[in-house]
């Protein structure tokens, strides 16, 4: 079924959103970039003369905390939707079933934080530090059973079944995938966005202009070997920047100062790099850095060869040769998947790097270059430029892109397939 083809009218439609938004300190949305991405499928859900009951996440809580409640985001969804959205204290209470019953054409229901319960996940909680392996696999399959009444609850909301969260794609949590078995075909299908998401991720996996490049950034090798090796096996280049640029160089015997690297993976940075030799991948590593005198925006700063960083300085961000040596290659590119910024580009005097490297894509994109950016950090980077617009398709999903165009089935995306 798609979301075209389905007639909401006096149906009620439980919609998996994404609005896991950054909030700041007096939980003001930071970005809503996320929640206006899944308006078009709540807009033509109200419109068809339906009712919505949203399920969404909020941070990465370990029970009921207030810090992630999905309540600091009510009024601004209330005026993006330009209607009084109802709120239901707790997605598993007498109060949610009740309110979700109630709700008639035209109304919308938000589910507290449907990550308050460990069965959302279904990872066990609270388990003691040296609890025992027999105990860990108890606490497991305690939460896997009480994972299915915890689904079945929330599908027992609705009439139907919409997946508009492609942030949370690659996870088989209750909400994101279990829940779609409790729906026929014929009543479960994704929302706009994510409809859009599959159609941008299959063309950069099934229709590849090359060369292809990925721009990889963000601080650490650790979180995106398995990314890089998967990686090697598609694309023509593959710049590697960001925090992780110094474990290459120190691995290679440069001196890095004190920038950020891990030392327990020089062996793996030389391996990659061997790898890409050997799979005539062209791997593309900073040559220069902007250095500071610390980790702050206020820093003394500097330009030197990445592998010539004196003591007591560290890179924040690459140097005008090293985004040279990019923008060149990302020029002459017709396929292109950017995640992860080229430095710490929280820090406005260290946004040159991560700024070229978008611009460089935009201009290849107006050359007729397919380009991909995902990943929260280069999301942020295109949006503070304001070069979204000049790029073919900003995912909403970190993780959930990468998995995807490494080629792996997204269990959120399978269930509603199935
Ligand atoms: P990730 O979450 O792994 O995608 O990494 C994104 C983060 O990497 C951003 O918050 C950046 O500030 C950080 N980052 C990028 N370059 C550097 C660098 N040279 N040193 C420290 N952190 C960095």
């Amino acid at each position: 079924m798609t979301i075209d083809q389905f007639n909401f009218a006096g149906k009620k439609a439980f919609v998996r959103v994404d609005f896991n938004v950054p909030l700041d300190e007096n939980f003001n949305i930071t970005d809503d970039t996320r929640m206006r991405a899944a308006l078009p499928t709540l807009k033509k859900i109200l419109a068809d003369g339906g009712s919505v009951i949203i399920g969404s996440h909020l941070g990465r809580p370990k029970g009921v905390t207030e810090k992630y409640s999905l309540k600091h985001i009510l009024k601004h969804l209330d005026e993006l939707l330009g209607i009084e959205v109802q709120f239901a204290n707790d997605c598993m209470g007498e109060e949610a079933a009740a309110k979700a019953a109630a709700l008639q054409p035209g109304e919308a229901l938000l589910l507290e934080n449907l990550r308050f319960y460990a069965e959302e996940e279904g990872k066990p909680r609270g388990l003691a530090d040296d609890a025992t392996d027999e105990e860990k696999a108890a606490a497991k399959k305690a939460v896997k059973e009480s994972q299915k009444e915890f689904t079945k609850k929330l599908a027992s909301y609705a009439d139907c079944y919409v997946n508009d969260a492609f942030g949370t794609a690659h996870r088989a949590h209750a909400s994101t995938a279990l829940i779609a078995k409790y729906f026929d075909k014929d009543h479960k299908m994704f929302g706009y966005l994510m409809e859009k998401e599959v159609k941008a991720v299959d063309k950069v996996l099934n229709d590849i202009h090359r060369p292809f490049t990925a721009i990889m950034g963000g601080s650490k090798v650790s979180s995106k070997i398995e990314i890089i090796e998967n990686l090697l096996n598609k694309v023509d280049n593959l710049i590697i920047t960001g925090g992780m640029t110094y474990t290459f160089t120190k691995a290679q015997g440069g001196k890095i100062g004190l920038s950020i690297c891990e030392d327990d993976k020089l062996d793996l940075a030389l391996e990659l790099m061997q790898k890409a030799k050997e799979k005539g991948v062209n791997l593309v590593l900073a040559t220069d850095a902007k250095i500071a005198d610390s980790f702050s925006n206020d820093a003394n700063t500097q330009f030197c060869k990445v592998n010539e960083i004196p003591d007591g300085w560290e890179g924040l961000d690459i140097g005008p040769e090293s985004e040279k040596l990019f923008a060149d290659v990302i020029k002459g590119s017709k396929t292109i998947l950017w995640n992860g910024p080229t430095g710490v580009f929280e820090f406005e005097n260290f946004t040159h790097g991560s700024r070229s490297v978008g611009e460089a894509i935009v201009e290849a994109t107006k050359n007729g270059a397919f380009s991909l950016v995902g990943g929260g950090d280069s999301v942020a980077c295109v949006n503070k430029f304001g070069l979204a617009s000049g790029v073919s398709y900003v995912s909403t999903g970190g993780g959930a892109l990468l998995e995807a165009i490494e080629g792996k089935v997204l269990p959120g995306i399978a269930a509603i397939n199935e």
